[in-house]
């Protein structure tokens, strides 16, 4: 018998009041006055002797002959990071390096902080994007056992982590163990940078982000498992393409720049001139803090001391 809709309710789920907000007038995209390209960037997974593997968890469990392992995102058979993570990854850091709200919580049009203004927040779409970052060449994976991720409350802020081998991680002893499927170092990774209507500075803010500039180099943290030595990884700029100003209104597409060998300097000076004193030291602090290679390598005693003496304030805690 065909099902009979008795009740227009059934059509309805419920009507949701929207009201459009009115967007300041330097956040309209028809004035596109600013820079338009994008950025082809190398990803590579940190090498000896700071080994990382990265987790880019596809949140699916899988089984193999030892077990249940969490398994990495995928394209068709190939690991891949999808361009959100890359975008997620490079906001953290962003968030770090300007004057900016944490996770994009920033509700006032006339009012954005820099990253809302450049990944973007509700009701005000990013004008930076990254494609699917895939391998230059057959990867290798394997399936890590390693301590399970702990909880533990977050203070406020955000927590940033050592560059670390993982070796003093994998079979370390300590508390329940969780398998995590990771991509082996050597792999690079290629991903494309789309940016639109940016002013220098902001295109400067995304070098700075990214650990490119020259005087400000630093690795990233990408996917799962970052507090126990996976996923550190460097980009760098393969090519850069500028589009040019408006090209979507005049229909014009001016010859792109080749040459922007001093872009990513002239930008990234233009951005940290744009902030104040106090936003210009604390910048600088964070950067010094990203750039120190400071590799540290536990010995297993010291983990597992690590381990009680939280297991102990925990328990202390529930008391
Ligand atoms: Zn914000």
């Amino acid at each position: 018998m065909p099902f009979v809709y008795d009740d227009l309710e059934y059509f309805m789920v419920r009507e949701i009041p929207v009201k459009r907000k009115r967007l300041a007038e330097e956040q309209m995209y028809h004035l596109v006055t600013g820079l338009n390209g994008y950025l082809g960037l190398s990803i590579k997974l940190m090498e000896n002797p700071h080994a990382s593997p990265l987790h880019i968890g596809s949140g699916e469990l899988e089984l193999d002959n030892d077990g249940v392992y969490q398994a990495v995102s995928r394209n068709k058979s190939n690991p891949v990071i999808p361009g959100s993570g890359i975008k997620g990854a490079v906001r953290t850091f962003a968030e770090a390096l300007g004057p900016c709200c944490l996770e994009g919580n920033c509700r006032n049009d006339l009012l954005l902080c820099p990253c809302c203004t450049l990944f973007g927040t509700l009701g005000f779409q990013g004008r930076v994007a990254f494609t699917e970052a895939v391998s230059t060449a057959e990867l290798k994976t394997a399936k890590l056992p390693l301590p399970v991720r702990w909880g533990g409350k977050n203070q406020g802020g955000r927590r940033f982590y050592w560059h670390d081998n993982c070796e003093s991680w994998v079979h370390s002893d300590i508390g329940s163990v969780e398998r995590l499927e990771v991509i082996l170092p050597p792999a690079e990774f290629l991903t494309t940078c789309y940016f639109q209507n940016l002013r220098d500075e902001e295109l400067g803010f995304l070098f700075l982000a990214i650990g490119v500039p020259p005087d400000n180099k630093f690795s990233l943290k990408l996917g799962g498992g970052k507090n126990r030595g996976l996923g550190s990884v460097t980009i760098s700029t393969q090519e850069i393409i500028l589009s040019g100003n408006n090209r979507h209104a005049s229909l014009t597409l001016p010859p792109a720049l080749h040459d922007n060998s001093n872009l990513i300097k002239n930008t990234t000076a233009a951005y940290l001139t744009s902030l104040t004193p106090s936003e210009l030291s604390q910048v600088q602090e964070n950067l010094v803090a990203f750039q120190k290679e400071s590799f540290r390598k536990l010995s297993p005693q010291e983990l597992k001391q690590r381990f009680m003496d939280r297991a102990e304030r925990q328990e202390g805690r529930k008391r």
